[in-house]
């Protein structure tokens, strides 16, 4: 029997076998638009969906399906797709569920940019988003009506400080027989697998810690195979025949593959958000050390939130990782690795103090970027959250004496040394 590799080696070695050409042992950029049929009957079949081959890159291409089958594997899930960004894998995830007048319930603990796809541009699709607080389970419950299709939340929130009890809000999209899609990104396979605890669909920014050092955009859907499509006549897309492939029926006829495969063939055939195989190198160079940069990550983040937490300059820290968080007990549970890297704390002397301090930083880059190996630093009310309101930039951890910050791999003594000599300044 096959022996079932760990995560430290499915990371290096999950979607990459030698190059069947070359013998290539790293997987090669294949960069390529288009693919040789083997002859007439081979190129119908192919566009038939009946066998499984490349046509053309907007769809498929080996570098980047060798990262989707990395990602689907490190999160014990189906199938993966990539595509070319986080708000985009966001996107193609809904598409299959998704019409005219339907709904999501999404947390209102998101990522800024989340909150706006879901508040405003996602309306132009006739879709929208009932934002709910993921810990008043009974408010999460009672926002489902007829028309929702999904439940959207977070593993590990950004800005962070907050992460979300996933087992049981898996339980409430069980009961209300919903698909529950989880970001994970900010926690990453190596911290969260949303699947094992019940979510649906794992969505991706791969610009953040899987490519881990903030070169390229991508992201990255994951499906846990598991939903039954069929079983409530919500999910036609998936259940019912699509005209465009001849009345196919994806969800009979592709069985746990049914999602990834209309992510592929009609998701990325339509809507063009592909990821290029460049990207996709970049990328799969990355994830190979995921599991080591996070595991510095964290403890890196533990020892800067203590020292700030104990700098009579700064006001509060919300890091669920402090024995002091009110989700502590909650990230012990459901996040016994670590709570991520991503915080944010309170300056005394308020927005005036938060900018001066993030101009006094040498080694912090200031920058709206996250899960790069460089310590990053961010005010969030004047950057990321700043088309949010008042209220919903309070309720997604954005307030504007708060600063947020991406603790990087470097020395952690050098790390506080730089907040200690900018919080002098301020
Ligand atoms: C960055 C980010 C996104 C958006 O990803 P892009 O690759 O920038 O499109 C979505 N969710 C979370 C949690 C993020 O950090």
């Amino acid at each position: 029997m096959a022996r079932t590799y760990g995560f430290d080696t499915l990371q290096i070695h999950a979607g990459a076998r030698p190059d069947p050409a070359t013998g290539a042992r790293q997987v090669p950029i294949y960069q390529t638009t288009a693919y040789v049929f083997r002859d007439a009957d081979h190129a119908a079949a192919l566009f038939n969906l009946q066998e499984v081959g490349y046509i053309y890159s907007r769809l498929t291409n080996p570098t980047v399906a060798a990262l989707g089958e990395r990602i689907a594997t490190l999160e014990g899930g189906a199938g993966g797709v990539c595509c070319s960004s986080g708000h985009a894998a966001q996107i193609m995830a809904l598409f299959p569920l998704m019409g005219p007048g339907r709904n999501i319930v999404a947390s209102t603990r998101l990522y800024g940019g989340t909150v706006t796809q879901f508040s405003h541009t996602i309306k132009r699709f006739g879709w929208s988003a009932k934002f709910v607080d993921f810990d008043d389970l009974a408010a999460l419950e009672a926002a489902v009506d007829g028309d929702t299709r999904a439940i959207f939340c977070e593993s590990i929130a950004n800005p962070g400080g907050y992460v979300t009890d996933l087992p049981a809000v898996a339980a409430i999209a069980d009961k209300v027989g919903l698909p529950l899609i989880v970001d994970n990104t900010s926690a990453t396979p190596f911290l969260c697998r949303p699947i094992e605890m019940g979510a649906t669909i794992v969505v991706h920014s791969t610009t953040k810690y899987l490519t881990g050092n903030g070169t390229v955009t991508g992201g990255a859907i994951v499906d846990s195979g598991k939903f039954d499509w069929s079983a409530s006549g919500k999910f036609p897309s998936l259940s019912e025949p699509e005209p465009a492939y001849h009345g196919l029926k994806f969800h009979e006829t592709f069985g746990p593959l049914a999602f990834t495969f209309h992510s592929i063939a009609i998701g990325l055939r339509d809507l063009g958000m592909t990821m290029n195989p460049q990207g996709a190198h970049y990328t799969l160079m990355g994830i190979e050390t995921l599991s080591l940069r996070m595991e510095r990550h964290v403890a890196n983040a533990m020892k800067v939130a203590a020292w700030l937490e104990a700098d009579p300059r700064v006001d509060y820290v919300t890091y669920a990782g402090l024995p002091s968080s009110p989700y502590a007990e909650r990230a012990k549970r459901v996040y016994p690795k670590g709570a991520g890297a991503l915080f944010t704390f309170a300056v005394k002397g308020g927005y005036e103090a938060c900018v001066k301090l993030v101009d006094s930083l040498e080694l912090f880059s200031h920058v709206a970027n996250l899960g790069d190996t460089r310590s990053l630093i961010i005010h969030s009310a004047s950057t990321t959250h700043r088309q949010l309101s008042p209220e919903q930039q309070m309720a997604a951890g954005a307030a504007p004496n708060m600063v947020r910050v991406s603790i990087g791999i470097e020395d952690v003594d050098d790390i506080i040394a730089d907040l200690d000599q900018a919080l002098a300044k301020v």
